[in-house]
């Protein structure tokens, strides 16, 4: 559920009119919901009540600083994959011990700045990797606290871009060979091994694959203490997945998935940690655009929106689905034109829909996209030179630009011209 619904015949974003945003900020923007992430958040929190644990919100989903603060104020912690959104934790308030470093390529130079300004844990995913970081822990005089990432071999059904539990996969170390890589990591001097880290994909639908890996890594914990390895937590990851179609999906409930967490390793005594990004971001945000045009082609009618593939990727990318909705509410009943919905720039690719079932639309009227809070803004560009749009915060009656919408001038003097080519 989430805090964007109809009421007075036109769509709210908690209590403010969507149109009032877009008359103050221009089209198209992004516009989340405060009590739609907190809500998400706290369901987690609540879900792994059970166990001491910590939920550790994944920041490459929505990584704008007035939406990790808000999280950050709740008590959430933070996964990271980079330097970059490291920094971003730590501004906006999360202290060093409530954040995870992930993902396989750190640098030296990133693991220096988590080990120098706090670190929960690194997930650490390759052999090289626990060298370079023990040699760096040992040069700053210090132990990092690490837990493994194994790949348990598990096929999450999911979209083959954001799968990454199967061997073929890039990520972890391959759960047979686990033993062998935390000895290793026991005997290197920088390295405190104490967690073990898991993470099989995103939008997972089902949780038969969360089951499966987390059994494996129930007999790796086992299996490791027995090695006499100290292992006192499990990250289990993110990727519980959101219903994109409301009208024919209804994944499981955060505390079906806190159930079955229990079930598969409560009796090990871990503190718990999960991951979740898109579950808690992705149906808080909306992305609003205006019709340009509306044309006839020969079949089909074509909705032309100011927004595009580089504002919102992941259709062209991931062939996504978003509900898509008009802003002033269609009357009951009202006759349905079936759309191609696409947006201004020259590639075939730029289509957010097809043949979509719609009330009739104007030139001129506003539609949202549904569940865009996630892998939404954060993997925007400006290709075709189109400025990045602004992002939205409500909370309650209020809201605020907590990302502004660049101007062209911006965007040009963000270049410079080599001296060469400056005129004398
Ligand atoms: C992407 C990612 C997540 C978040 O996944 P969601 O599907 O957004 O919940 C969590 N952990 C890791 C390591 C990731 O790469």
């Amino acid at each position: 559920m989430d805090h964007f619904l109809y009421r007075d015949g036109e769509l709210w974003a908690e209590d403010v009119r969507v149109a009032d945003i877009a008359a103050k900020v221009g089209t198209p923007f992004y516009a989340y919901s405060t009590a739609t992430l907190l809500r998400h958040f706290q369901l987690f929190d609540e879900a792994l009540n059970w166990a001491d644990h910590l939920v550790c919100f994944a920041v490459k989903s929505l990584s704008n600083q007035a939406v990790l603060t808000t999280l950050a104020r709740a008590g959430a912690g933070m996964d990271v994959v980079s330097g970059g959104e490291y920094a971003r934790a730590i501004a906006a308030g999360v202290p060093g011990d409530k954040i995870v470093f992930s993902g396989v390529g750190k640098t030296r130079d990133e693991m220096r700045a988590a080990l120098t300004g706090g670190i929960r844990q690194f997930n650490v995913e390759s052999e090289p990797e626990l060298l370079v970081l023990s040699d760096v822990a040992t040069q700053l005089g210090v132990i990092a606290p690490i837990a493994i990432r194994v790949n348990p071999d598990v096929d999450a059904k999911t979209h083959a871009k954001i799968a990454t539990g199967k061997s073929e996969n890039k990520f972890g170390i391959p759960i047979a060979r686990a033993r062998d890589v935390y000895a290793m990591a026991a005997d290197l001097p920088g390295l405190n091994p104490l967690a073990i880290d898991v993470h099989i994909g995103s939008q997972l639908t089902d949780l038969e694959p969360f089951r499966l890996a987390y059994q494996k890594v129930a007999e790796l914990t086992e299996q490791l203490r027995a090695d006499g390895l100290d292992i006192q937590r499990l990250d289990l990851g993110g990727g519980l997945g959101i219903p994109y179609e409301r009208s024919n999906s209804a994944p499981p409930l955060p505390i079906e998935y806190g159930q079955m967490i229990q079930e598969t390793v409560g009796h090990l005594g871990c503190e718990i940690e999960i991951e979740p990004g898109r579950l808690i971001a992705g149906n808080s945000g909306i992305l609003v655009t205006d019709t340009i045009y509306v044309k006839s082609g020969e079949g089909r009618d074509f909705l032309i929106v100011d927004a595009a593939m580089n504002d919102l990727i992941r259709p062209a990318m991931y062939e996504a689905h978003h509900d898509i909705i008009p802003v002033k509410e269609p009357v009951a009943g009202a006759e349905q034109t079936a759309y191609d919905i696409v947006g201004p720039i020259c590639e075939t690719g730029d289509t957010f829909a097809k043949a979509r079932n719609m009330p009739p639309i104007k030139a001129g009227e506003l539609v949202a996209f549904r569940s865009a809070g996630a892998y939404g803004a954060v993997m925007a560009s400006e290709y075709n030179s189109r400025p990045l749009i602004p992002e939205v915060l409500v909370d309650g009656d209020q809201f605020a630009v907590i990302r502004a919408r660049p101007t062209y001038e911006d965007m040009i003097s963000r270049d410079t011209i080599p001296s060469w080519l400056q005129d004398t």
